[in-house]
């Protein structure tokens, strides 16, 4: 798993087998659905070697042959098989394959998860011991422990605390878009240049009313920038250093043309495309 933020808000429901992790994404399927979240959902399958099409059938027989994806179409599904398993995917990947929803929720995966600060978690434990375990493990946010057993504070009752964990879902959901919104307004380059020295670091100040945006470095020395490159149409952010660069650079060259005079006070402007 990468450090990049994810692209839309993931929750992770992780502990052991019989835990009650099916129960709790059940719980806030529905509900976060019934709100008007779209919720999309992966699932670990902890079984060595476990395929969901089966041998013999046309398209295992599809897939046999050479092909990756493979997709199979009902009258009510549609379902797409790809040959490859954990060991080539990453949450990133699989977030790729995921059109457009407002959340992700992850069933499993807590191996990669545990140690992933940019997922949210809700762990399902069966004992106080598993509970101190998890508790030692998890980086990043831990938004709530429950349990199918009466395990008592701050153990969450998944029977009885389902609209406490859909709050708590919810409020995270939220925060994350937000963020995720201003990081998009930012450079995203994690130059390390603001006090914040990551991009994301500085969206979750901005978020909390700590910050503004023009304590990005980048953002507020772009007006006083010589050069503003844009590709297809979005400003590329580059900092004053590489502005003055390519803005010798290209005045240079172009100062080597025939006929041409360059005092270093001129407007120049290039377009490259590629027509057809
Ligand atoms: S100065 Fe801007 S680009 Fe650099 S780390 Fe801070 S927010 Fe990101």
């Amino acid at each position: 798993m990468g450090e990049r933020p994810t692209r839309i808000p993931v929750i992770a429901v992780i502990g052991y087998k019989e835990s009650g992790k099916t129960t709790v994404i059940e719980g806030l399927t529905s509900r976060l659905t019934e709100r008007g979240y779209s919720v999309a959902t992966a699932k670990h399958i902890d079984q060595k070697g476990f395929r969901i099409d089966k041998e013999g059938k046309d398209t295992w027989r599809h897939a046999a042959s050479g092909a990756n994806p493979v997709i199979a179409v009902s009258d009510v599904e549609t379902a797409v098989i790809h040959r490859r398993g954990l060991g080539a995917l990453n949450l990133r990947s699989l977030l790729g394959l995921i059109p457009k929803a407002d959340l992700l929720i992850l069933e499993g995966f807590s191996k990669i998860v545990l140690g992933d600060k940019h997922i949210g978690k809700i762990v399902c434990v069966r004992t106080l011991r598993e509970y101190e375990d998890f508790r030692r493990r998890i980086r990043g946010e831990a938004l709530a422990f429950c349990s199918l057993e009466t395990l008592g504070e701050p153990i969450l009752s998944v029977k009885e605390n389902l609209s406490t964990l859909t709050e708590r879902a919810i409020e995270y959901v939220e925060r994350r878009k937000s963020i995720l919104e201003i990081l998009d307004s930012l450079p995203n380059l994690d130059c390390g240049k603001c006090q914040y020295r990551r991009c994301e670091r500085l969206a979750e100040a901005i978020h909390d009313g700590r910050a503004k945006l023009d304590d990005c470095v980048l953002i507020k020395v772009r007006p006083k920038l010589k050069t503003r490159i844009t590709l297809n149409g979005v400003e590329v952010h580059i900092n004053p250093f590489i502005s003055e660069i390519v803005r010798r650079s290209v005045l240079g060259m172009i100062s080597t043309l025939k006929g041409v005079e360059i005092r270093g006070d001129e407007t120049l402007q290039i377009e490259i495309s590629q027509k057809k």
